[in-house]
């Protein structure tokens, strides 16, 4: 299940109910919610990456702590 991100700062494209994202440009559709379908170097998608980075981190820490770490043998 994809995590969609609507949250990000938008602006009018020119056209009648048209947006775009303020920092990468491109179109709200072209986006579709998606943090990966804005460019590489948006700065919403950069932040959003680094606290996903950083949930990552804190989630398999959690799992050392509760000693949920999957070991094969
Ligand atoms: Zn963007």
């Amino acid at each position: 299940m994809p995590d969609y991100y609507i949250d990000y700062p938008q602006e009018e494209d020119g056209a009648m109910h048209s947006y775009r994202c303020k920092h990468c440009k491109l179109n709200t559709l072209v986006i579709n919610g998606l943090l990966e379908n804005h460019e590489p170097h948006c700065s919403y998608r950069i932040e959003r990456e680094v606290e996903l980075h950083k949930a990552m981190l804190i989630g398999q820490q959690a799992k050392i702590v509760l000693g949920g770490v999957d070991e094969a043998d």
